[in-house]
């Protein structure tokens, strides 16, 4: 699938058109100085040339164009939108609604700078292209499994419940993604591996992961917490931030700027946040640099000893992000002599692996080591364009094994001389409105069936006219007019009740007739084939109504070139599964069997 993936900080925008399964780019967008009369566009890695982008909605406008050209008229299947918070919610890749939109919103309290930015991008992009689905996959959702000992501050429990305060951790995409890469190399699951992930780029962060899920994680409520990071602090002292605040007189949102945007590398080196240059510094002597380095890689050190005690063994170590694909320099700091638990660095390999596209997993460690050194790539726009691909399809999928649902409301069908007896001699039906069936016509006219006990008036007459008169009704409407009619198929009336119709014109007793009309699905025989059933099977078919999973049994199949796709269900049962108009709509069909209908008798 073609995906465009959508990326939106405060102020920037980045697209690309990624092939979700090799992660190829059909085009590449960067617009950046968003808000701002500087705001310029890159196409791929070429030069700024300047865009008028006053907001998200112009950035992508400006960038679709170069987008459109890069993909040669290629379709999008899908759009996958990068979202930093997903809260408590989010705990997988979601399809956009309006009540996704909504929960994005209402997450902004936990991400100010992020969250708003992404909502923007996605809500320029539905109008950009509203006929294709959107996927937001989220930086915390993989983390939605760390138990509750890992993502519990230790303060006043009310006060944390009151205000979402609790770890939720980020760079999920990224640590998924490189845990699976890992463990393609290695030749296992995700699931049979304990691997701790390392995500070293401008922003870090550590993830412990126990079979494929997420158990621990460096970053917290907030990206600011663990690592030494590009200018983020990472862990401090409350104490001592609280301090230099009080010290320097700094309010709120001073301490925020000085702790996420004038610290960690940045802070300790002097001289940025690009670790290329600190090692050059650090290479030349400069011993603040040499400092920076030292911290950052002891916070990693670090964390991997906790991260091994936490797993109890460790599979491999995996870094990534632009220092840990690329810095020979920091990974020696973090891996070397790590025998505690069997980790033994190649130094060769280790001085030679950067971690790319070309080469997206690099082994540096030993061939004796009982715990695996490995340098992966990360893509965190192919693992959404992957995402986003598997929901598109399984959407599709269900769409492909879905029946639309329609009630039928009590109604009666004719014979031409009983409708000539109720409405006159040489009386036509008139038809009001076509049905779905092609040729059926509810009619203008309507009658009153008597019953033993009680009559019901006002029911449909359907047209056209037929061999035998028939009147449906549901069981509710038995028990009202008195009597007790069998669910039959349409037009098997035999030895059924009958009832007496009365017409402007005229009344007639029917000696047989009324019946409670059976569950069934209309279909054209290609539906048939497609489902691999026949005309006369009887099928289950499972409805997903109000969050509950119904199946409706005895289900029979009607198969005629002149149908179309359709299953009737009786207003008692509609009610019963608590079917509305709307949702009516479509029906899943049984799942977890060898073909998509289960087959009950034929
Ligand atoms: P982001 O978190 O913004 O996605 P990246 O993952 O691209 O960041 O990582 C950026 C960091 O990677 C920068 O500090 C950069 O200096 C560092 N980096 C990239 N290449 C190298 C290299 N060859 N040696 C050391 N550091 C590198």
């Amino acid at each position: 699938m073609n995906v465009l993936v959508l990326n939106c900080g405060s102020s920037s925008l980045k697209a690309a058109i990624i092939d979700d399964v090799t992660g190829e780019r059909r085009g590449r967008v960067r617009v950046e100085r968003i808000g701002e009369p500087e705001a310029a566009l890159f196409d791929a890695d070429g030069p700024a040339v300047p865009c008028a982008a006053k907001d998200h909605g112009e950035a992508l406008a400006a960038a679709l164009p170069v987008l459109e050209r890069a993909r040669g008229g290629a379709p999008i299947d899908g759009v996958g939108h990068r979202v930093v918070h997903g809260g408590a919610r989010f705990s997988q890749p979601t399809r956009v609604d309006e009540s996704v939109l909504e929960a994005i919103a209402a997450l902004t309290p936990l991400a100010p700078l992020h969250n708003p930015a992404n909502l923007a991008g996605i809500i320029a992009a539905l109008r950009a292209f509203p006929d294709v689905p959107h996927v937001a996959v989220f930086d915390t959702a993989f983390h939605a499994t760390l138990p509750p000992r890992a993502r519990s501050y230790a303060i006043d429990l009310e006060l944390a419940k009151k205000h979402g305060v609790r770890r939720y951790g980020f760079h999920g995409t990224s640590h998924a993604f490189v845990a699976a890469r890992a463990a393609a190399f290695l030749g296992a699951k995700p699931g049979d591996l304990r691997l701790i992930s390392c995500h070293l780029g401008n922003g870090a962060s550590v993830c412990a992961i126990e079979f494929g899920r997420s158990v621990e994680t460096s970053m917290g409520m907030t990206p600011l917490e663990g690592l030494v990071m590009g200018t983020r602090s990472g862990d401090i002292d409350v104490g001592a931030a609280l301090h230099v605040a009080r010290a320097e007189g700094l309010d709120l949102d001073g301490l925020d700027a000085l702790l996420n945007k004038k610290s960690g590398l940045a802070g300790l080196s002097g001289v940025g946040n690009d670790m290329r240059d600190i090692e050059d510094r650090a290479a030349a002597g400069d011993e603040r640099a040499r400092l920076a380095i030292h911290v950052f890689c002891h916070r990693v050190r670090k964390y991997i000893g906790a991260y091994a005690a936490v797993l109890g063994a460790v599979d491999a170590i995996l870094f990534t992000g632009g220092i840990g694909q690329n810095s020979a320099v920091v990974r020696h700091k973090i891996a070397h002599n790590l025998q505690l638990f069997g980790a033994t660095l190649d130094e060769d390999e280790n001085r030679s692996a950067r971690a790319s596209a070309a080469r997206p997993v690099i082994r540096i460690s030993t061939d004796t080591s009982r715990t695996h050194l490995l340098a992966v790539a990360t893509d965190e726009e192919h693992a959404i364009a992957g995402e986003t691909a598997k929901l598109v399809a399984r959407r599709d999928e269900v769409a492909q094994r879905s029946i639309p649902i329609a009630v039928s409301a009590r109604h009666i069908h004719l014979r031409k001389e009983t409708v000539e007896q109720l409405f006159g001699p040489g009386h036509e039906l008139t038809p009001l409105k076509e049905l779905s069936q092609p040729g059926q016509f509810a009619c203008e006219e309507v009658l009153e069936i008597v019953g033993p006990k009680r009559s019901i008036a006002g029911v449909r007459v359907l047209g056209p006219v037929r061999p035998a008169d028939q009147v449906e009704v549901s069981r509710t409407d038995e028990f009202f007019l008195g009597l007790d009619a069998p669910v039959r198929d349409s037009g098997d009336v035999r030895g059924t009740p009958g009832v007496t119709l009365v017409g402007p014109k005229g009344s007639v007793t029917l000696k047989e007739g009324v019946i409670c009309a059976r569950r069934h699905i209309h279909m054209a025989p290609e539906d048939a084939a497609r489902f691999g059933v026949a005309d006369g099977d009887v099928v289950e078919v499972a409805v997903d109504s109000s969050g509950r999973d119904l199946t409706f049994g005895d289900v029979l199949v009607r198969v005629s070139p002149k149908y179309r796709l359709e299953m009737h269900v009786d207003t008692d049962e509609a009610n019963a599964a608590e079917l509305v108009p709307k949702h009516a709509g479509l029906l899943e069909l049984t799942q977890g069997t060898a073909t998509p209908l289960r087959r009950v008798l034929r």
